[in-house]
């Protein structure tokens, strides 16, 4: 007799992508042209629909792209400094040393894992010029008190809401207001275009320069190639890159923006079920999230006690990925800079990520949740 095959690894996170990408993909190749095209104005003229905004969006090839193109569309630059709260992706901490400033990590709250403002002002110096909350989890609740704290100090505010698509606040979706927000659509996020971002900003200054930047800065070159055309003769004022976004990747957008309202739904659904499920547990605090209002990019519990390890081995037993959303910047080496952050350290040994996805059925979550409550109830 065959031994019972294991039941199939759950994952923490996947791209949730199918037929209708490959239909997508393939007219693109079709078409004969994979670059930046007309394509890729389609899919901006799409999110700003989706969004219904009137700043600009301008999509680039990252998220991480986005960040770094805002730090330097505001001259941002050797000498400066940018707050940003420790605990948050890598990729927030390099957009700064990118464009050659200097991140500064702040504390975040313990309940939201949101930039600490009272820690941020301690950290504000004249070299300060920028801010950068992250919409942890996808949350921003604390948005309106970064823009009082910004407006008080004279800073920018760059959001990094790589987990913030399709979410909401105070009745607004995320993209109809604030200094400059980016997006991520890489493969796991809420939706993906393969890999790539976007910058929305109403300063118009700052969305040319983004647009003419991620083309090695040749001015207005994106709106050449949006009508199929190139810039042959030009001159250049500032560094640019190859940042912008193929006719591939905004194919494979466009069909997960039409996508968005299952992937919240589902996304919503599960995280509420998580929250029901595991609501009298000992020994694990959920985050004080705005549940109602956002589309959770990552569902991430805080395991008191020290027994964090215990659980990420117990689901990795079972076969099931669980992940730390994240490493605390101010611990990394390059970023280092010798002073503590309490809450973010305390969060450091707490914080386990469990599986949220589209495409994560009840019964897999089920298996996910029976793990945790036995884990913690042993
Ligand atoms: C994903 C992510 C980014 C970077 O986006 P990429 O598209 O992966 O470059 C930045 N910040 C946070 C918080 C993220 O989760």
């Amino acid at each position: 007799m065959n031994a019972p095959s294991p039941a199939p690894t759950i994952r923490l996170s996947r791209s949730c992508v199918g037929e209708e990408e490959i239909a997508a993909l393939a007219r693109v190749i079709r078409a004969g042209y994979l670059g930046m095209g007309s394509e890729v104005q389609k899919f901006e003229e799409e999110l700003k629909a989706w969004i219904e905004t009137d700043m600009s969006v301008t999509c680039v090839n990252t998220g991480t792209a986005a960040l770094h193109l805002a730090m330097e569309a505001l001259d941002i630059g050797p000498g400066d400094e940018v707050l940003v709260p420790s605990i948050t992706y890598l990729a927030s901490f390099q957009a700064v040393t990118a464009c050659g400033a200097t991140p500064i990590p702040c504390d975040v709250t313990l309940d939201r894992a949101f930039i600490d403002l009272d820690d941020a002002r301690k950290r504000v110096t004249p070299r300060t010029r920028a801010i950068m909350p992250v919409h942890y989890g996808s949350d921003s609740q604390g948005m309106d008190m970064v823009y009082a704290f910004a407006h008080e100090h004279g800073l920018r505010v760059v959001e990094d809401a790589a987990h913030g698509f399709g979410c909401s606040r105070n009745g607004r979706k995320i993209g109809q207001d604030g200094d400059i927000l980016c997006f991520s659509f890489d493969g796991i996020k809420n939706i993906t275009s393969g890999e790539g971002g976007a910058v929305v900003t109403g300063d118009e200054k700052v969305a040319q320069r983004v647009r003419d930047a991620r083309l090695l800065a040749v001015e207005k070159d994106s709106e050449s190639r949006y009508s199929g055309q190139r810039t042959w003769l030009f001159d250049v004022h500032h560094q640019g890159y190859r940042y912008h976004m193929s006719n591939l990747m905004a194919a494979i957008g466009r069909e997960q923006l039409k996508k968005l309202g299952s992937f919240s739904a589902r996304r919503r659904h599960l995280v509420a079920r998580y929250r029901s499920l595991l609501a009298g547990a000992q020994g694990l605090r959920m985050l004080d999230l705005d549940y109602d209002n956002i589309v959770p990019h990552i569902f991430v519990l805080r395991i008191l006690g020290g027994r964090r390890d215990l659980l990420a081995r117990a689901l990795k037993e079972a076969g099931i990925e669980s992940g730390i959303h994240y490493q605390a910047n101010h611990l990394l080496s390059y970023f280092n800079r010798g002073y503590a952050l309490p809450a973010s350290e305390v969060l450091l040994e707490q914080i386990i990520s469990i599986p949220l996805h589209a495409m994560l059925t009840d019964e897999e979550q089920d298996r996910v949740v029976r793990v945790v409550l036995q884990t913690l109830e042993a």
